[in-house]
This record gives structure tokens, C-alpha cells and sequence, in this order.
């Protein structure tokens, strides 16, 4: 019987689930499978992306951890496709690669100024507030009192509550030592989220939204001129349920009646096309100009060429994620992605296959969709890979023990699935004395330390 060796480079959802998907699928031959991540630990943006006060999302971890539990799928954690393993080791050892590294990166807002201090990219704040270990400890919360967040996707909404909530009701969360400092020392008192277009065509659901307004001390401000809707807007509230409920949420908090004024306050603003952020004489982040645009009738908006200008010493852009090139693998620079059919890697310029390279998640479809969406990707990529059979690669070395012997003669102390069992515990054991389901451990060598029980 044939065997496949495949190695899928991406530990998070979209790489376990092609395993969990391969290792069940009918076929006529044998596989293994080796999983490589650039981090110590595995679950990508479920440990990574998902915000600490979502348990609901972070539970996902319960299903992709047992799929790694099966016995049958090798872990191999801190190994960096492209410097630690390069595309030409992996046809040495294996029949076919899928690439499940998904989009980390912020995509580009072409505005004057966003480079300016105090402007970030969300994904930047994501990984700080999830304990990433290659992303700095500090995150300067204390210098600013109002901030911009620029997007109105979930992403814009998880970067506006974590700005906007007390720092004592993420207590119960994972969130590590370092980000509750960072938090505590916050001095943020109103948070403006700023969307182009208008409160009929936001991008966010109406979970995420309702969210917001139920954060402690935390006042929702929505502005009139917003809701003056055309008949357009009508429609699409009478036609489309997703839009009626978050219509019905924002129409809420404008006949909310507030009593006692909280001491934190989240701005919805629509309708605002961001034109330039501005500086102070040091160069850091002083104010947010926006273009006021305005519905066109017909679904969409166009500028009106009133430039309005909001004092902010903080920016987030959430604009969507992008992907990033993967060393030796054809990538289409526009829409961040590695260009595909069906999850079969195609030559950048050609339309022809690229034999043996395959992806799924977002790297394969981009930055849309929740983790779900991921699952029905790699059924259609495995049903590929399976079917392709005869354009496999034939690898020199095809014995399980190559890699490991590869690795160690590069000196790659990478952390297998044991070791991952032993810095989760290790995590949760942090986290017991204060009642915390997990404290996370965020340096990178203190993972592997750990991981590698060194
Ligand atoms: P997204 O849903 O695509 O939203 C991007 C937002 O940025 C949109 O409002 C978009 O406006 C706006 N935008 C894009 N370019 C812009 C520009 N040049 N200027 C101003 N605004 C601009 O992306 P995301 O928020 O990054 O989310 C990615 C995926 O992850 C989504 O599928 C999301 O649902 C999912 N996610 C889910 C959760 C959750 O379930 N809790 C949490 C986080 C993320 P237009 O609509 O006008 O283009």
C-alpha cells in the first residue's frame, strides 16, 4: 500500500483540521503526518487571534487539541518554514506540503500619517493582549485618553472592547501578568470607532456588537446624522435578518436612558472615510481627520468633501488581515494569499498547477470568515491532495526519522506534543492559586524551556 507522507505547515485551525480531515477520509494508501508550527505551542489565532474574553471561540481548542491527541500526527513546534526548513528540505522528505499559515499581518491603510507613534496595526494589539511571544511586553495604554479604531469588522469590535473594559473584569480571562499591567495602567476614557460606510453595511455580527453595550461602566454614544436613513438603508433592514438585529441593537443604545454617566465611553461614528492621521510637534499620533461620506442610494456611499477632525493620541486600524510570502511558494502580492484552485497551489503567472504545494484557511482564501469556514476549506483542499495522487513528489528520504535527525544536525530545539501537554499544564497550574483557567507564558524561550522540560 502507497503511504503519504504530508507535511502541513501551520498549527492552527485550518492546518489541524486538514489533518483531522485527511486522517479521515476514504482513500487507498496510508498516511502520516508531520505538523510544523514557527510557534512552541499550536492553535494559531484560537491562542493567538481569538481575544482572551471570548471562551466561547477559545473552546475550539478542546476539539483541535483532541485531533492532536489521536496519537497519529507528529508535532514539531518552534521550527520556522523558510529558515529552520526550507521548500527544498520538505520535497526531500515528504509527497506534498499543504500551507496553513493563515494572515497575521495588518493590512496597508494608505493615509498621511499612519506610520506616526501611537499608530498601530489591530493584529499588532491582538498578539500583545494574547500573550504572542514575538511581539513586545509594553503597550503604551497610559499615554492616551482617546483613541481611534479604524473598521467596523469583529476585529475593530474586539480591539474597541479590550480598549473600552476594566481591566478587573478580564480577571477571570488567561490574559498573561504583562497585559493586566498593561491594562491597569490604562488612562483611556472614550474609544471612537470609525466606519466608511453606514450602520446598515457594517462588517461586524450582532453577537460581537450586543457585547459592547453590555460592558460594565462603559457607556455606548451614537451620533444622530448616522441614522437618517434613505430608502436603501430601509431595505436593507426590512430585508436582511443580520441587518434588522444589529439595526435593532444600535436603534437600543440612541433610547438608552443613562442615568449616571459611566467613567468609559465607546463612540460609534459612521460614515467616516479616514483621510489623514496628524501629529503632534514629537511625532506621536494627535489627531484623526475623516472624510464625512454619505449614502449614494443605491447600498453604497460617496464622499462629501466635509473633512471633520477628532483629537486622539492612539490609532488602530482593523482594516482586514493580509497574509505573508512564504519562502519558495508563488504569492499574489495584492490579496495577500498564495494564488490557488481549490486549494492547489498555482504558478504566480501561468494558471498551471504547482505539483506537490497545496494551502487552506486563509492563506488559501484570505482574511474572511469565521474559524468554521475553515473546516469545508480543508475538505476541498484533501479532496484534492487525495485525488492528485500521481503528481506526488517521490522524496529521497522519506523515513520518519529524517526529520527529527535534520533538525537536531541544524541545532532546532523544537517542542513536540508532549511538550505542549507539559506547558499547558504548566499554564493552568499558573493559573489555579488565583482561580484562573490558564495563566499564559508569553517569551518565546521560556515556551521552549518549558515545553522541552529544560
Ligand atoms: P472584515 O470583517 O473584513 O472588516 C474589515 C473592516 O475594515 C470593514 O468594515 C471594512 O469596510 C473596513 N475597511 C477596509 N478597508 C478600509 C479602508 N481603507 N478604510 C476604512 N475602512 C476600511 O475584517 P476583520 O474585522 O479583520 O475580520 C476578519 C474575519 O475574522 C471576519 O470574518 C470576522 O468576522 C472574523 N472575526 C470574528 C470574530 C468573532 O467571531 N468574534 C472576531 C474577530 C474576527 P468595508 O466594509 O467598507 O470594506
Amino acid at each position: 500500500m502507497t503511504k503519504l507522507r504530508l507535511a502541513i505547515i501551520g498549527a492552527g485551525p485550518a492546518g489541524i483540521y486538514t489533518a483531522d480531515n485527511l486522517l479521515k477520509a476514504e482513500r487507498k494508501f496510508d498516511v502520516s503526518i508531520d505538523l510544523f508550527d514557527r510557534l512552541p505551542a499550536p492553535y494559531g489565532l484560537v491562542r493567538y487571534g481569538v481575544a482572551p474574553d471570548h471562551p466561547r471561540i477559545k473552546g475550539i481548542i478542546t476539539a483541535l487539541r483532541d485531533t492532536l491527541d489521536r496519537g497519529d500526527i507528529r508535532v514539531f513546534g518552534n521550527v520556522e518554514f523558510g529558515v529552520d526548513l526550507t521548500l527544498d528540505d520538505l520535497r526531500e522528505h515528504y509527497n506534498a506540503v499543504v500551507f496553513a499559515t493563515g494572515s497575521s499581518r495588518d493590512a496597508p491603510l494608505a493615509v498621511p500619517g499612519i506610520d506616526a507613534e501611537g499608530s498601530y496595526g489591530a493584529a499588532e494589539f491582538v498578539s500583545w493582549y494574547d500573550g504572542h511571544p514575538d511581539v513586545p511586553r509594553d503597550w503604551p495604554l497610559q499615554q492616551s485618553t482617546s483613541v481611534a479604531v479604524i473598521g467596523n469588522g469583529n476585529v475593530a469590535l474586539d480591539v474597541a472592547r479590550m480598549l473600552a473594559k476594566h481591566v478587573e473584569d478580564l480577571l477571570p480571562t488567561e490574559i498573561p501578568q504583562n497585559v493586566h499591567d498593561g491594562l491597569a495602567a490604562s488612562q483611556i476614557t472614550d474609544v471612537h470607532i470609525f466606519g466608511r460606510r453606514g450602520p446598515t453595511q457594517v462588517k461586524f455580527t450582532p453577537l460581537e456588537l450586543r457585547e459592547l453595550g453590555e460592558l460594565r461602566d462603559v457607556d455606548m454614544v451614537l451620533y444622530d446624522e448616522d441614522f437618517d436613513y434613505d430608502e436603501a438603508q430601509r431595505a436593507a433592514v426590512a430585508s436582511n435578518k443580520q441587518v434588522m438585529v444589529i439595526d435593532r441593537i444600535l436603534q437600543s443604545w440612541r433610547n438608552r436612558v443613562v442615568e449616571t454617566p459611566a467613567s468609559r465611553r465607546l463612540h460609534l461614528h459612521f460614515f467616516a472615510k479616514p483621510v489623514e492621521v496628524r501629529t503632534d510637534a514629537a511625532g506621536r499620533v494627535s489627531s484623526f481627520v475623516y472624510e464625512r461620506t454619505a449614502p449614494d442610494g443605491q447600498g453604497g456611499v460617496v464622499g462629501t468633501g466635509e473633512l471633520r477632525e477628532v483629537p486622539v493620541q492612539g490609532l488602530y486600524r482593523a482594516i482586514g488581515y493580509f497574509g505573508s510570502p512564504l519562502p519558495g511558494v508563488p504569492f499574489d502580492k495584492r490579496h495577500g494569499v498564495v494564488p490557488n484552485r481549490e486549494g492547489r497551489v498555482l504558478h504566480k503567472d501561468s494558471n498551471e498547477y504547482v505539483p506537490g504545494l497545496y494551502v487552506t484557511g486563509w492563506v488559501k482564501r484570505g482574511p474572511v470568515g469565521l474559524i468554521g469556514h475553515t473546516k469545508s476549506d480543508a475538505m476541498e483542499t484533501v479532496r484534492n491532495l487525495i485525488n492528485d495522487q500521481a503528481f506526488w513528489w517521490q522524496p529521497s528520504h522519506p523515513e520518519e526519522t529524517a526529520i527529527p535527525a535534520l533538525l537536531r544536525s541544524r541545532g532546532v530545539p523544537w517542542t513536540d506534543l508532549e511538550g505542549w501537554h507539559r506547558l499547558d499544564a504548566h499554564e493552568i497550574a499558573l493559573g489555579e492559586p488565583h482561580e484562573r483557567a490558564r495563566i499564559k507564558v508569553v517569551p518565546r524561550d521560556e515556551m521552549v524551556r518549558i515545553s522541552r522540560a529544560e
